[in-house]
Formats: structure tokens, sequence, C-alpha cells
């Protein structure tokens, strides 16, 4: 890693070691994760993906860490982050967007530009690329709606654009070529009255407010099984409001998982491992995550 951090350093690519995971998810859980590398451009994330590579130092994207756990006993390796890819301009309904720029900040300016579609990404917190990756969808709103082309750095280093004809999207899911960073993305938009836009997301924030805890969590802990949410089954357990350490099971919505301030991953995971258990005793159902574990490399 130290030659990594080097080349890093001569080539000006901004970098930070040691950085608490607290500070990269929305739950807040896990260790210190060894360098988070944060390019400007196609040019700096190349170079810092090849340094990487070259030297077999372990590394992933993280966009708004709110899909996502990293390990508590930190992640020896590079967190990439493409907040600085924050292109954001709209051409009649045609609309490109950089991967770091926020969901709800991107839905904010198209009510404020009179383009609507994009409404149900306002209370969503990730960054584009993520949604892109995560195929980000509520109220019956899907990313892969809108899209109508993905630029991403291949893992040969090529800045490709396909069609988003060309990719398959599906609940909460993406099939992009293998190591394919996002970079950004078009979409379709509609036009539309700003202010009708802006109610709309009012209604949709209200729904989320009262149905969702406002504590720091990573969303819904497990996907749907076929049409049925997972809270439906997990209801069924009575583990609602159940806490092991600083993680809790939301009594306000039970396929949420919080962080009561001092949680874990491990306490995450052992909750969330309770529930499932439970769910597949009681309902025969076995629930997938939605969350992501990033686990620890086992060498940088
Ligand atoms: C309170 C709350 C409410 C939520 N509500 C919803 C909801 O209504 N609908 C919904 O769909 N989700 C919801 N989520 C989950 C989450 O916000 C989405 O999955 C979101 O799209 C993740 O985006 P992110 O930027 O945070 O991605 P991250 O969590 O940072 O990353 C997710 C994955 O994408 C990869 N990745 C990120 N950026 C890139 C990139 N540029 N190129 C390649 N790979 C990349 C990461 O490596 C990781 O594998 C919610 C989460 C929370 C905390």
């Amino acid at each position: 890693m130290e030659k990594t951090i080097t080349a890093l350093r001569e080539r000006e690519i901004p970098f930070a070691e040691g950085v608490s995971a607290e500070r990269l998810t929305t739950f807040g859980s896990g260790g210190r994760v060894r360098c988070v590398i944060s390019p400007r451009s196609v040019e700096e994330l190349r170079f810092a993906l090849k340094v990487l590579s070259d030297r077999r130092v372990p590394s992933r994207v993280i966009g708004g860490g709110s899909n996502v756990l990293l390990p508590d006993q930190g992640y020896n390796g590079a967190l990439l982050s493409l907040a600085c890819f924050d292109l954001l301009q709209a051409r009649g309904c045609e609309v490109s967007v950089g991967s770091g720029v926020k969901m709800p900040l991107f839905a904010a300016r198209m009510a404020q530009t009179g383009l609507c579609g994009a409404e149900f990404l306002c209370g969503i917190p990730g960054v584009m690329g993520g949604g892109v990756i995560t195929n980000a969808g509520a109220f019956g709103g899907m990313l892969s709606d809108l899209l109508t082309e993905v630029t991403f750095l291949s893992a040969e280093g090529e800045v490709v654009r396909l069609p988003a004809s060309c990719l398959t999207f599906g609940y909460h899911s993406a099939v992009l070529p293998r190591g394919a960073t996002v970079l950004s993305m078009k979409m379709r938009l509609a036009q539309g009255d700003s202010a009708s836009i802006k109610a709309r997301m009012r209604e949709m924030m209200n729904k989320r407010l009262s149905s969702q805890p406002h504590e720091r969590s990573a969303g819904s802990v497990f996907r749907k099984t076929g049409n049925t949410p997972a809270a439906i089954y997990i209801e069924q357990t009575g583990l609602k409001g159940k806490r092991i350490g600083g993680a809790l099971l939301s009594a306000k919505h039970c396929n949420f998982i919080v962080n009561e301030g001092s949680a874990t991953t491990q306490e995450y995971y052992a909750l969330a491992e309770l529930v499932r258990e439970r769910v597949a005793a009681l309902c025969g159902v076995r629930l997938d995550y939605e969350v992501e574990r990033i686990c620890s490399p086992t060498k940088s």
C-alpha cells in the first residue's frame, strides 16, 4: 500500500488515509478504511485503478454508502469515491449526470427545472452511480426507466458508452461488465410543471418520513420475496424492537435495522441473521439481503 500512496501523492490525486467507516456509510458502523481516493477526472481514476491493480491492492468504488456495510476490523485496501464526478446538465428533456451527484439533489434540480419523472429519487440517500448499480427505485419508479445511456470505465481502462437498452436491469439490480466503474449517465425526462413536481416530491417525502425510521440505517435489510415485502414476514416473528448491542430492529419499519449510536457491523448481522432464522422457521421463506456486506481484504 505504501507504494500506492507514494504514486498517488506524486500524481497529486486527492486521498485520505485511515478514514473512519462511520463517515462513509449511512449506517455508520465499521473500522477504519486504509485509504479513500477521490479522483477528480477520468484520467486520475484510470491512474488510481491501474496503480491499485498493479500493486494488487484490494479496492472498491463507494457511492453514498447507503446500501453497504464495512467490516468492523477495518478495510485494508482502498475505496474510490467519485464525489467529484458531479456534472449535471439538462438540454431540453435530455439530462447528463455524473456518478457523484446525490440522488435527492438530482431530483430537486429536476423539479426546479420543470422536468418530471425523477421525483421518486428524492428520498434515496445515495449517489447516481450507486443508483445505477442498485437500480434504485421507489413509489413504482426505477432509475432504469429514465436511463438512455450509461458511460463507464471498463476494467481494461477504456471509457465505454452503452445504450441503457443494452444493459440488463432488474429489481434493485443491474448487470454491468465485470469491474465497470460508472462515470456518468444520460436520462430522458418529461416536461412538467415545477410546482406540481415539487408537490409530488413533498408527498413522497411525507410518506417516507411517516413510515420509515429517522435514525441511521442502511435502508431495507432484505429484498422482496416475489412480490411480498420482507416486512410482511418479519412482522410475524415478533422481533420488532429487538436489540443486539447498538443495532435495533425498528419498531416503525421492521425491515430496517437502525444504529442507536455505537452499533457494529457484527451486531447488525447478528440481528439480521436472527430475523432470517425466525422467518425461515415460521414462514418457510429464506430472505435475501438487500444490503451488501463489504468484506475485509486479507492482504494489501
Ligand atoms: C434511509 C434509506 C432509505 C432508502 N430507500 C431506498 C429506496 O426507496 N429505494 C432504493 O432503491 N434504495 C433505497 N435505499 C438503499 C440505497 O440508498 C440505494 O441502494 C442506493 O441506490 C445506493 O446508492 P449509494 O450511492 O449509496 O451506493 P453504495 O451503497 O455506496 O454502493 C452500492 C454498490 O454500488 C457500487 N457502486 C457505487 N458507485 C459505483 C460506481 N460509480 N461504479 C460502480 N460501482 C459503484 C458499490 O461498490 C456497491 O457495490 C435506502 C437507503 C437508506 C439508508
